[in-house]
């Protein structure tokens, strides 16, 4: 038998031992598998005894049920069970990982052995109350399954839950980590649970109930604890710091709830870490640097990339950002939530409470979401989604946030119904919106085509002197058509047609640029540069001037004219058109 905090002889206190697990201060939001529960610690802060440094965590622990942070239901659940003498004889707290659920059931135990009680209200005063706080309780035995799974430990339980409680009402078993039991030792414990004596309660604390045998869920009366709001979070790290007379900036405190991802534990940890090593007021580039966080500018730089579909963009900031030692998970992971984010605040009435991010940033957030139909927020909430899991099993956890990032920015590519969907959307968000398009630019100094509808002459001059800012257009639009285009150079004007040649090594270039989605492309470019409706001919360098292009089908002239150059007309092959 190994309980975690060992009980002494009474009237002869000494310092708790170190916990089995100390606590752990993390990169960032861990999942609530073991497998990832201890990866990225980048510091272990543990008491060693009262002189030590007591962590905030444990100084701050609630010692109340209404203290416990963001677990309303249960809290009021188990307070009128203990008012009304309705007390189980085995809980099961499930829930994310740093959320309360140890914590709440040191209050319970106190609750039921309180020499005022059983309350609701434990008065912490008692001798009963306090040993409990202390971890010296006789009749309150921590075990920690991890360490503690074998059947001679639980056999050793169910023949010392016979015994009557030492000196209070009841006997607390609070078993920790209860998914890491081996079948042996479930089997023992069921026996104990399908019998208990009177006097014994059971407090079963998982991250993973999943794991649980149905005979033992069964048997216990459950309690889900939620992952901890942020706004929660921030309002308890606040609060904390004034208590400690830290120094803390609103932007910090956001930046530490959002990182902990619903677990205060987590939170306070970090709080801690940041008071022991910063000098001064704590501000939020003290956190990112402690956490590795990214940058609210990186993020928006990718999204900004999505969003222009400049995939060289995306993958040149990603690039930076693995070369520069970030953890692509964690990158994954600030993506997730900031398109979720974004989602929300494109279809919330009141995204308030529901948006992560500082309310600050709400109005510039709210802009960058117009900039996406919902379907295409989804879309990318889905890839990214995917892309993490992927990340977490994959020997190359780079390419995942590489591919998701290509296939974010370059629907075009996706192959599948995702990718054409999305095609559709940005073509269906172009329609409705004519007078904003996505890059809005000052008007170009172009000639206005005139009210006949007649587009004024362009001379060759006025085409060479602005093809560097059609390339730029080109460019906003798909770095791709650009990579191909930029060669090209204007070099006549004539019948409608702006003659673009190419130097020598070209052909590549130039038979891929006859592809209709990159020509309507350039065209689009250039009616928008040159303000004249010309037709754009690729030619090689001295080759003979091509004939232009045989005119197109009338059909598709005026579909490319009603949907913008961005779809793709392509002839039917003969298989497809029966
Ligand atoms: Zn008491």
């Amino acid at each position: 038998m190994r309980p975690r905090s060992s009980a002494p002889r009474r009237g002869t206190p000494t310092p708790p031992r170190p916990p089995a697990r100390p606590p752990s201060l993390r990169t960032g939001p861990r999942s609530t598998s073991s497998a990832s529960a201890f990866s990225g610690r980048i510091a272990v802060l543990t008491s060693h005894g009262p002189m030590a440094h007591l962590s905030l965590y444990r100084k701050w622990r609630p010692q109340s049920f209404d203290d416990v942070v963001g677990q309303e239901p249960v809290t009021r659940t188990l307070r009128s069970a203990i008012a009304s003498g309705r007390v189980a004889h085995a809980y099961l707290f499930s829930g994310h990982r740093g959320t309360g659920k140890t914590t709440t059931a040191r209050i319970l135990a106190k609750a039921l052995n309180c020499e005022r009680g059983p309350t609701p209200d434990p008065c912490n005063a008692c001798e009963a109350c306090r040993a409990i706080a202390d971890g010296f309780s006789m009749d309150v035995i921590e075990l920690d399954a991890a360490s503690n799974r074998g059947i001679d430990e639980i056999r050793e339980i169910r023949e010392r839950v016979r015994l009557a409680p030492a000196s209070g009402r009841y006997k607390v078993y609070i078993l920790d980590e209860a998914h890491m039991l081996t079948t042996e030792a479930e089997n023992a414990l069921l026996k104990t649970l399908e019998e208990p004596p009177p006097h014994v309660v059971f407090v079963l604390v998982t991250t993973e109930p999943h794991r649980l045998p149905a005979t033992i869920l069964s048997r216990c009366q459950r309690f889900e604890f939620r992952r901890i709001p942020t706004a929660q979070v921030v309002e308890r790290l606040r609060r904390i710091a004034e208590r400690e007379g830290l120094s803390v900036s609103p932007g910090a405190l956001h930046r530490i709830a959002r990182a902990a991802d619903g677990a205060l534990r987590d939170a306070e940890s970090v709080l801690d870490q940041l008071a022991a090593s910063v000098a001064g007021p704590i501000s939020e580039a003290d956190v990112v640097r402690l956490l590795g966080l990214l940058e609210d500018e990186v993020v928006d730089a990718l999204t900004e990339a999505v969003r222009t579909q400049d995939a060289a963009t995306a993958l040149r900031v990603a690039s930076d950002l693995v070369e520069g030692g970030r953890d692509v998970r964690a990158v994954l992971r600030r993506l997730l939530g900031h398109f979720r984010d974004l989602l929300v605040l494109r279809v919330a009435q009141d995204p308030r409470g529901l948006v992560d991010a500082p309310e600050d940033r709400y109005p510039h957030l709210a802009e960058q979401a117009r900039g996406f139909a919902p379907e295409a927020l989804l879309r990318a909430l889905s890839l990214l989604s995917a892309a993490e899991g992927e990340a977490r099993w994959s020997a190359h956890p780079r390419l995942a946030l590489e591919l998701a990032l290509l296939r974010l920015a370059r629907p075009d590519l996706d192959p599948g119904l995702e990718g054409l969907r999305a095609r559709v959307e940005r073509l269906e968000q172009r329609l409705k919106t004519p007078q904003s398009p996505p890059r809005p630019e000052p008007a170009p100094p172009a000639p206005q085509p005139t009210s006949l509808g007649v587009d004024p002459p362009v001379s060759l001059e006025q085409a060479a002197a602005r093809w560097p800012r059609v390339l730029e257009e080109v460019k906003a639009k798909r770095a791709y058509t650009f990579a191909l285009l930029a060669e090209g150079q204007p070099a006549a004007v004539e019948a409608g047609r702006l003659v673009v040649r190419f130097p020598p090594g070209s052909e590549f270039a130039l038979r891929t640029l006859e592809d209709p989605r990159h020509r309507g492309l350039v065209e689009h470019a250039v009616r928008a540069v040159l303000g004249s409706e010309l037709r754009v001919q690729f030619v090689a360098p001295d080759g003979p001037a091509s004939p232009p292009a045989a005119p197109r089908d009338p059909l598709v002239e005026q579909a490319t004219h009603l949907l913008g150059p961005a779809v793709a007309f392509r002839p039917l092959d003969p298989e497809e058109r029966s």
